[in-house]
Formats: C-alpha cells, structure tokens, sequence
C-alpha cells in the first residue's frame, strides 16, 4: 500500500514538473468563416501548418471563430493573437485589443487584418498599423517577386536577398507604411512586379509586405489570400521566424531561453 502511495506520488510530481515547463506560451488565433472564401481557405491550411508546429514544441495554438473571445480576462494567458482572416468589429472587441496592446500584448495580423477604410472609423488602429489606409490591389491572385529590406532583423535573418512568393493578392496603403517613423519595413514587393495585376493593376509605388510598429509588440505579413500560401519553404521560415520574434520579444522574457 504504502509503495503504491508512493509511485502515485512520484508520478503526479513528474506530472508536475513537466506542467511546470510546458506549454511555454500560448496563441489565440481568429478567424472567421463569414468572410471571402479564399480568406478562409487560408485561415483553414495556417491552422493546420500552426497547429504542426506545436507537436513536440510546448505552445498552445488555440483557435476561435468568436470575435467576442477579445476581451480582456480572456487575453491574459496568451503571449500573443493572431488574426487570421478579420478584424475587430464591436467597440467592446475594438477596446479589449488596445488595452491588451497597449499593456505589452503581442499580436500578428496576416493580409485582410490590416484592412482599414474611410467607414472603418478607428484612429488608434490606423495610428496601430502605421496611418496606411487600404489603397488597392492586383486581380487576379499572383505570384510576386519579394525584397528583404532589413536582413539584420530577427524575421528575416537567413532568408535570401529576395524570393518569389506564391499566388496572394497584394494589398497597397495609401500612404506607405514605410513614411512613419515609428514603422520598420522588413520586407516589400520588388520594383519590378509592375505594373501587377491584369484586372485590377498595381501600377507602381511602394507596397511594403512585412512590417512591423516598434511601438507594439506587433508583426504584419500582407500575405494570406487563398490556397498555397504555406507552399514556399522560404516564406515559411519567414512565417515560423516572425512568431518566435513576436514571443521572444515579450517584455516578460524570452521564453526560449528558459
Ligand atoms: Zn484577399
């Protein structure tokens, strides 16, 4: 008997220890099924690729398709939100993201998240994202030539120089991100893209592609429309990259060193 006792609590202090360790951090992850459709098949295959990468790592990637989750008790345990395929919509939502930013959370914001217009009516998410108001875009989807304009930063140390990113429909800010100070471009579409598009055309101009404000603990990627997003093993390191320096930059610590 009094041997049993004791393996049981051999095991539940294993069970402990090993608690103790992992999950070393937590992701919320939202996204919407009531949005263009080739917006959900993207948000469909990042879940599959996000929730592999959890296998043997310690990190909870939870999913949502309630925007009501965004509130602020709810937030608490996680080191960052992803947003897949939507954006804040009630000011209830709208409220719970700024206090949860502006008190060190973390987010990563994929394509349509940064989509913002004249009738969206939030300043502090357009001041969030850099001032860039929705300007246009390429039709159909295609393949574009990426530049990396900052190699030294942890997102895009060891990608090459440039690199052809699969079928996305690429989004321009009017105007670019890159005017703010506050706003690090990483990455953008190489010059010789244009004219992009056939029926709806990216002339020229600027389109940064990966950005981040040094004000936040934030990350925005302007890829995320429709199937095969995850098929380039560069851009993917990019991903995976992008989400280790989201949680690695927390002001709690660098889980990874832990
Ligand atoms: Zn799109």
């Amino acid at each position: 008997m009094k041997k049993t006792i004791l393996a049981l609590c051999v095991l539940s202090f294993c069970f402990l220890q090993v608690r103790g360790q992992f999950p070393r951090f937590k992701i919320l992850a939202f996204y919407s099924e009531n949005v263009e459709g080739a917006h959900v098949e993207f948000a469909e295959e990042a879940i599959i690729f996000f929730k592999k990468l959890t296998e043997g790592n310690g990190f909870v990637f939870d999913v949502t398709k309630d925007m009501n989750d965004l509130r602020t008790e709810k937030l608490k345990d996680y080191s960052f939100i992803m947003m897949l395929n939507d954006v804040p919509h009630s000011k209830e939502q709208r409220q719970a993201l700024e206090t949860y930013m502006e008190n060190g959370g973390g987010w990563y914001g994929f394509h349509v998240a940064a989509y913002n217009d004249r009738s969206s009516n939030w300043p502090w998410f357009l001041n969030f994202l850099g001032g860039g108001v929705f300007h246009r875009n390429n039709w159909p989807p295609l393949p574009a030539k990426i530049v990396i304009d900052q190699s030294n930063h942890p997102v895009t140390k060891g990608l090459p120089s440039s690199y052809i990113s699969p079928l996305n429909e690429w989004y321009q800010w009017k105007p670019s991100p890159r005017e703010n100070k506050d706003i690090q471009v990483l990455a953008s579409l190489a010059p010789e893209n244009y004219p992009l598009g056939l029926k709806d055309i990216i002339p020229n101009g600027d389109t940064p592609v990966v950005w981040t404000n040094t004000k936040y603990r934030m990350i925005y990627l302007n890829i995320g429309h429709g199937k095969g997003i995850f098929s380039d093993a560069t851009q993917n390191k990019l991903i995976i990259d992008a989400l280790k320096w989201v949680v690695s930059s927390d002001k709690k610590g660098n889980v990874f060193e832990k």
